[in-house]
């Protein structure tokens, strides 16, 4: 439920509707708007309170309109909160008129590695580096990541090179390592719905890329976010990364760019879509890329390896430091053609 108050509410009222909704065990939560405050209810309301509670606040002096929140996410959604949230992460700024452009190869291999894909970020244009230090491999044989000796060398090369970095993280008790490491935790697919991780990312406040799940629905990809932001982070950008295919001969995952224009409808946070995962393939990437910042994404994520044959983990997806050149300059174009800039 929220309640929208007149341009005309002084403080009082403003006490008096928080006070009536806290009378009723239930927690208010002032949102200051542009020239009017509202007052939302972000917890589930018990069915038999809900009309007596609509009635009483409908009522009091100041308040301008009550309305039902329909979605079943109300922090993350637009109802809750009707601008773009723009999340500032040390100057590199998501959700605003640029689109960001994050990069780098999936894991991290070794400092020159990791070097060598920063400079190439960079020449690019690209303002956060990625690198997976915490790899969640299908196989146990597989590689596991450098773990915390990957997050040293991704945050000495962030550093050297300027760059924002962003990294996974798989487990609640490892987000305080991880997120001393590097600027943004990423919550991968997998983890979607790993509530225990969820709640302690929340907690610590630093910025989250919280990835789709590959058979979440939108609904549950909100819901995930909403611990998030109910555990007082606002620094929440959602990342469609592909969904189960219907068909895999010919990609590993289906980039849902429904998703793209959809979220942004129904939520304020901003969307970052991943055409690397989205379809398991490098040479689908730039024209995938392409398509979601067309469909409104706020930043793109591509897999970048200074020699992608030779990479560790998903090289068969990576571009090369050329290739990620080359769709950045087609990148701008179509950025320009939809009133943005990369
Ligand atoms: C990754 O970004 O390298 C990754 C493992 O992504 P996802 O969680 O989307 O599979
Ligand atoms: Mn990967």
């Amino acid at each position: 439920m929220i309640v929208v108050m007149s341009v005309s509410a002084v403080e009082q009222d403003i006490q008096q509707v928080v006070s009536a909704i806290e009378a009723r065990g239930l927690s208010a939560l002032r949102m200051p708007g542009g020239d009017r405050i509202a007052i939302g209810i972000p917890s589930a309301i018990p069915p038999d309170l809900r009309e007596p509670l609509f009635q009483a606040l409908s009522v009091l002096p100041g308040v301008q309109h009550v309305a039902h929140v329909s979605r079943p996410y109300k922090l993350a959604s637009r109802e809750f909160h009707g601008a773009d949230t723009i999340v500032d992460v040390k100057g590199v700024r998501f959700g605003g008129r640029q689109i960001q452009m994050i990069t780098g190869p999936c894991s991290v291999e070794s400092y020159d590695q990791m070097r060598a894909a920063a400079m190439a970020a960079r020449a690019a244009g690209a303002t956060v580096l990625r690198g997976g230090a915490f790899k969640p491999r299908t196989s146990p044989y597989a590689f596991q990541g450098l773990q915390e000796e990957g997050l040293k060398i991704l945050q000495r090369v962030g550093r050297e090179n300027g760059l924002v970095t962003i990294s996974e993280v798989m487990q609640p008790d490892l987000v305080a390592l991880v997120a001393g490491h590097v600027d943004i935790l990423q919550i991968g697919a997998r983890n979607m719905q790993n509530f225990p991780l969820l709640i302690e990312a929340g907690k610590s406040g630093h910025p989250v890329m919280l990835k789709r799940g590959p058979s979440a629905t939108l609904d549950e990809f909100l819901l995930a976010a909403e611990y998030l932001l109910h555990h007082n982070n606002s620094k929440v950008l959602l990342c469609e990364r592909g969904v189960h295919p219907l068909d895999r001969s010919y990609t590993r995952n289906t980039l849902d760019l429904n998703a793209v224009p959809v979220l942004k409808e129904i939520s304020h946070l901003p969307v970052i879509a991943d055409p690397s995962h989205g379809t398991g393939i490098s040479r689908y990437v730039p024209a995938m890329a392409l398509a979601a910042v067309a469909a409104g994404a706020d930043g793109i994520m591509v897999e970048m390896h200074p020699n992608p044959r030779e990479a560790l983990s998903d090289g068969a997806q990576s571009l090369t430091p050329g290739q990620l050149q080359s769709l950045m300059s087609r990148l701008r174009a179509v950025a320009a053609a939809v009133g943005r800039s990369a």
